[in-house]
Order: structure tokens, then C-alpha cells, then sequence
């Protein structure tokens, strides 16, 4: 199978063919290697494997058959040409501090993304002195202006979170290429079926496969795509030495997750835009944050920029915090838990869970009130979802 030119095929198929190097068991569906290492033909074998002079397995920190088909398949779905697994989306982030950073290095981050990024660069990076000054994630001319000669990437999350902003992947390579820096795209609300940042001009892609590549919410793992040279020089090595492995397990999952994604995606897409629509004529609420609707203030960006609108949409109530936790409390069907990406239907409040280490200035900041609540909109029947809702508002 490795003589296919995959890249000919289209992305559904690829989601399904790719990366399974059949063995001679003849196996249809693809095996878990659950082995820590491989056997040697002879020293000079394993000589030749260690020092990359032969493609092989060496070692499962960094080389095993599961695990390299779950990379080779998302590789190619988001239009890269190499990806490497990690144990977790955190894990695929530190990977590219871990890689491109060094002491005296300058970040330019987006305000609008997951809250532990936020602490990675600002609690970890910065004891290494690695300093990151925080922008507006749709304001181009901030992110210019925040760039100094030491800056060596720009990190955004599009859509973001919990707030739904769409940023232009295109219009921030263009910038971060013309300061000589890598833009970081992480990727994890779109997934690949609904935007491939890299075809954008992004250098480097990060996945949680945590949410919608699982799609189930049953394992934990990430991965970061590129260009071969750059995951080569500078991804690659850190994985090898500093461990934050996938497992063969996890890969597995995530490979026949991968094969689901574009019709999942599809229809968390069409349930989430009816849901929009339907908050919106909701006299509770004030506002509802979801690219679809025209009153978004990326409408028109979001449409060219990705192929569906994604499944996440948050909302304004007309009370506060009290009124936002009593519609919470009020649901009986859907999950009170602060994950996202799973065919159920998940409700949040994210001034109090997922940005509540946040200063209450910078939750100002970041423009998330209390009365906020965010759902990731997953693959129940949507009246039931509506009818779950209804109650509370
Ligand atoms: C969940 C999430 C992460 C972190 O992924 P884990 O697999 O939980 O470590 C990173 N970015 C975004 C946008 C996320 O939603």
C-alpha cells in the first residue's frame, strides 16, 4: 500500500486507507503493536537503525507501527507532510516550546486560547526566559506591533475559546513571515475536515486528538504537523528524548476515529448551527457567539476560511453568573463537564472552569463575562438538546 500516492485521493478516503502497513498476518483492521521494542537482524542492524541510516523501528518512545500510522494519516489530512504523536494536546504544545525556544526568545500568543497554553508560556517558558506578550487574537495590527526581533512564533487557537473568534490564518503567516517568524496554528476546534491552516501558510499545525479526532471522549493525545523539515530539525528530537509518547492504544483509537471525522463533523456542524439560530430568538439569552450566524463579527471570514462552522457555541444570558448556573443546573441529559468534541452534548460555564485561574481582569480582558456559557454541541437528536435547554432559559 505505501506505492499509492495518497495525496491524489480525497481527504475522506485518506481518513480510512492511509497509514496501515498490512503485515503478514494478513490483518484487515490495522494491530496494536503493544511491544517497547524491536529485534535486530544483527549489530550491524541495529547500528544502522540508531544512527538513521536505516528507516525502522528502534524503539517505541519514538517508532512504532501503530502510533506511525495514526501519524502518516493525520499528516496527510492536514495537508503536511510530516506528524509526530504526543501523549496529549499540552504535550504537543511543550513539544514546540521545547523545540523552537530558547532563552532570550519572545512569543506573541493570542489572549483567546485554552487556558493551560496560557499558563505554559507565561508560568513555564517564562522561567526558562522565554517571554510572551499576550494580543487580541482578531486584531492584525496588534500582532504586528507586538513583534520584536527576538520573537520566534505567533500561537493562536481558531475559532477560539470559549468565545468563538475567527482569526485570518493567511493574513498572520503573511505577517509572521515577513518578521522571519513560524506562525502556530492550534487546530483542535476545526479538526482538518474544517480547515487546514498549513494550506493557509501556517508552519506548524497542533491537534488535541483528545476531542473530535476521539470524538468519544475515551483517550487523551495530541500531535503537532509540518513541513518534514521543520518537525526533522526541531519536533523530532525532543520526542525522541523527552518521552511524551502516544501509546499504541491511544493511536488506535484515534485511527478509527480519524475514519468518522468528516461525518461526525458534518453533523455536530448541522446541529450546532440549529442550535444557534434557535438561542438566538431565545428572550433569556443576549447574545450568542457561533461564526455561522450573520451577526458574528467574522461571518464572512469564517465562511471562506472553513468548510463548516464548527460545533462549538457559546452564549451570553441576560442575568449573570447566578442565572448562567441555574440554566446549567437545570439540563438532566446533557454533560456537565468542561471537555468538548464528544458525540455528547457538553455544557459549560467558563468564567468558573476552564478560564477560572484566569485574574477576573484578564477574564475582562479576554471579553468573558459571567454570564457565559458554552456548549460543545454533540450528536443527540437536536430536539432533545433544545428540549434540555429549554427549561432553564
Ligand atoms: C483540550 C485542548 C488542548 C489540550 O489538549 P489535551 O489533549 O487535553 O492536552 C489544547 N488546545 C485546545 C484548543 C483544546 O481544546
Amino acid at each position: 500500500m505505501t506505492d499509492f500516492d495518497w495525496q491524489q485521493y480525497a481527504q475522506e478516503t485518506q481518513a480510512i486507507r492511509v497509514g496501515h502497513k498490512r503485515t503478514h498476518e494478513d490483518e484487515h483492521s490495522i494491530a496494536i503493536f503493544a511491544t517497547s521494542s524491536y529485534v535486530f537482524e544483527s549489530a550491524e542492524q541495529a547500528s544502522l537503525r540508531f544512527t538513521g541510516k536505516q528507516p525502522g523501528n528502534i524503539y517505541s518512545r519514538f517508532t512504532n507501527p501503530t502510533v506511525s500510522a495514526f501519524q502518516d494519516r493525520l499528516a496527510l489530512m492536514e495537508k503536511g507532510e510530516r506528524c509526530l504523536a504526543f501523549s496529549s494536546g499540552m504535550a504537543a504544545i511543550m513539544a514546540v516550546g521545547m523545540g523552537l525556544l530558547k532563552a532570550g526568545d519572545h512569543v506573541v500568543c493570542s489572549r483567546g486560547v485554552f487556558g493551560n497554553t496560557v499558563l505554559t508560556f507565561q508560568n513555564y517558558f517564562a522561567k526558562f526566559g522565554v517571554t510572551t506578550d499576550f494580543v487580541n487574537l482578531t486584531d492584525l495590527s496588534a500582532w504586528e506591533a507586538a513583534i520584536k526581533p527576538n520573537t520566534r512564533f505567533l500561537f493562536l487557537e481558531t475559532p477560539s475559546n470559549p468565545l468563538i473568534e475567527i482569526a485570518d490564518i493567511q493574513a498572520l503567516a503573511d505577517i509572521a513571515h515577513s518578521h522571519d517568524c513560524l506562525l502556530v496554528v492550534d487546530n483542535c476546534f476545526c479538526t482538518p475536515v474544517l480547515q487546514q491552516p498549513l494550506a493557509l501558510g501556517a508552519d506548524l499545525v497542533i491537534q488535541s486528538a483528545t476531542k473530535f479526532i476521539d470524538g468519544q471522549g475515551r483517550c487523551v493525545g495530541g500531535a503537532v504537523i509540518g513541513s518534514e523539515a521543520l518537525i526533522e530539525k526541531d519536533i523530532y528530537p525532543y520526542l525522541r528524548t523527552g518521552g511524551a509518547t502516544m501509546s499504541p492504544f491511544n493511536a488506535w483509537v484515534f485511527l478509527s476515529g480519524l475514519e468518522t471525522l468528516a461525518l461526525r463533523m458534518k453533523a455536530h456542524c448541522d446541529n450546532a448551527f440549529e442550535l444557534a439560530k434557535w438561542l438566538e430568538q431565545q428572550p433569556a439569552v443576549a447574545k450568542v457567539h457561533y461564526p455561522g450566524l450573520a451577526s458574528h463579527a467574522q461571518h464572512e471570514l469564517a465562511k471562506r476560511q472553513q468548510s463548516h462552522f464548527g460545533a462549538v457555541v457559546s452564549f451570553e444570558l441576560t442575568g449573570g453568573q447566578e442565572q448562567a448556573w441555574r440554566l446549567i443546573d437545570s439540563t438532566r441529559m446533557l454533560s456537565i463537564t468542561a471537555n468538548l468534541g464528544d458525540v455528547k452534548t457538553t455544557i459549560t460555564h467558563p468564567a468558573t472552569t476552564t478560564h477560572g485561574r484566569l485574574s477576573p481582569e484578564a477574564r475582562a480582558e479576554a471579553g468573558i463575562k459571567d454570564s457565559l456559557v458554552r456548549i460543545s454541541v454533540g450528536l443527540e437528536n437536536l430536539e432533545d438538546i433544545k428540549n434540555d435547554l429549554r427549561r432553564g432559559l
